[in-house]
């Protein structure tokens, strides 16, 4: 169901009524609101606070207590790192930069009353709104599937109990086994997080179950990094995975969750894993907010304000921005502009051009780790690309151990600065 603005304000009025304001100290300030605490909302969190020196109030509200990222999700599946090292919490961010956390669920913004319906029945007040609740999946996109069919056939592409699930499922496949993946259209978030996943699955059935097979249904004629990726998987785990590009039709893909079949294009195969990463769209508060074009959110590449309203800002994997690829890293990019520019908007602060950045790192194989990159400037109405890098076929062990290195720095300096 479409919640349209119409429904919404009827039920935020209900709410009001009903609820206190949630405030943060300091009334008076200029105050921001955030929706989701992830890589684009936590980052663009810290920075206005620390940066504002107590001029404005920040409030984020995030569900979970814990941040489980999604980035290195991949490589607890092959073993390489604990649930544990990807887990995260908020408390700092309360603590050392007096961001007002709340623990609650978005459920409606009143873009003329200018306030945040949350679950729990309070309404948040904000001057500025920046939503960056990252991706909920489009309905019927895998014809079988929806998410009362999850726990049969995870998608652990929201990091934490699937991406456990999936690990567990893939450790208990029966020997000689079969794993598919049914991958996602474009866009989608990760471009190429679909096609590590089968490489740490690879290494983890090569040493546990090595006559298992991996078979991947895909609707793109083409993906990120493929050829590093082909020749890695030739390299390390030659015959095990196989992928049915559309040609063939590996776009026409339905699931029965009961009986663990999928249909690829009339053939059906019986499996023992399946892992279902379906079509995408932006968290459904951006919609909600009545800010996206119905799947993503149209975004001013200057600040990354939407389209739709001045005041409502969306960040990472919601926004339609341009040629940046949703990722963790340009969701922190985008949220350090427009930290920047908010500061700026509500206490007349100095606000730089905009510039990004991204780099995805995979890994292949134990210390075989491969990039791809860009920097980013506004151009044509877009978050355009300036020139990029990505990582050669063919080069030597030590290169491919470096970049797999330099994708732990990132990791530690990605979290530090999301969560202080
Ligand atoms: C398998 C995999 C591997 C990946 N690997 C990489 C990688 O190596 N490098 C990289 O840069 N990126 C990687 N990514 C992509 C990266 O995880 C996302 O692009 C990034 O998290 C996007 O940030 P975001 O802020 O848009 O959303 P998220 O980080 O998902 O944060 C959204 C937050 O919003 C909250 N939320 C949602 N709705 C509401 C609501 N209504 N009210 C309150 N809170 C709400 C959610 O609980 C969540 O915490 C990977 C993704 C996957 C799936």
């Amino acid at each position: 169901m479409i919640l349209n603005r119409r429904i919404f304000l009827g039920a935020s009025v209900a709410a009001s009524l009903a609820a206190p304001m949630v405030r943060a100290a300091g009334h008076g300030k200029p105050r921001v609101v955030i929706v989701g605490g992830g890589a684009g909302g936590a980052t663009a969190a810290r920075y206005i606070a620390k940066d504002s020196d107590g001029e404005i109030d920040v409030t984020l509200i995030e569900p979970t207590r814990t941040y489980y990222t999604c980035f290195f999700s991949n490589l607890y599946l092959g073993g390489f790192k604990q649930m544990s090292d990807l887990g995260h919490s908020y408390g700092t961010l309360a603590s050392e930069y007096g961001i007002n956390v709340v623990h609650d669920y978005a459920i409606g913004v009143d873009r003329d009353a200018k306030t945040v319906t949350l679950a729990g029945g309070a309404s948040v007040p904000y001057d500025k709104l920046i939503l960056s609740p990252g991706i909920d999946f489009v309905e019927g996109s895998v014809p079988g599937w929806d998410l009362s069919a999850q726990n049969a056939m995870p998608h652990a592409y929201k990091a934490g109990s699937q991406t456990e699930l999936l690990k567990a499922q893939v450790m208990g496949m029966r020997e000689g086994g079969l794993f598919v993946m049914v991958a996602p259209p474009n866009p989608y978030r990760c471009p190429p997080g679909p096609y590590e996943r089968i490489s740490m699955i690879a290494y983890t059935l090569k040493q546990t179950n090595p006559t298992a097979k991996i078979l991947i249904a895909d609707p793109k004629e083409s993906y990120s990094k493929q050829a590093l990726f082909e020749e890695g998987w030739q390299n390390h785990y030659g015959g095990m995975v196989e992928r049915i590009g559309p040609d063939f039709g590996g776009g026409n893909v339905s699931v029965n969750a009961a009986d663990m079949t999928v249909d690829i294009d009339g053939s059906v195969e019986q499996a023992d894993v399946v892992n279902v990463i379906p079509a995408q769209k932006a968290g459904r508060i951006a919609e909600i907010a009545g800010v996206t074009d119905g799947n993503w959110a149209p975004v001013n590449p200057e600040d990354m304000s939407t389209k739709a309203d001045p005041d409502i800002y969306v960040l990472g994997d919601a926004a339609a921005q341009g040629d940046m690829p949703k990722s963790g890293f340009s969701a922190n990019s985008q949220a350090k502009v427009c930290a920047n520019a908010v500061r700026g908007a509500l206490t007349g602060s100095r606000v730089f051009p905009a510039k990004f950045s991204n780099t995805c790192w995979s890994l292949i194989s134990e210390n075989d780790g491969v990039k791809v990159g860009a920097n980013y400037e506004p151009a044509d109405g877009k978050i355009a690309s300036t020139g990029g890098f990505v990582s050669q076929t063919g080069e030597d062990a030590a290169l491919r151990k470096a970049t797999y290195e330099e994708s732990e720095g990132w990791y530690a300096g990605i979290t530090s600065d999301m969560f202080g």
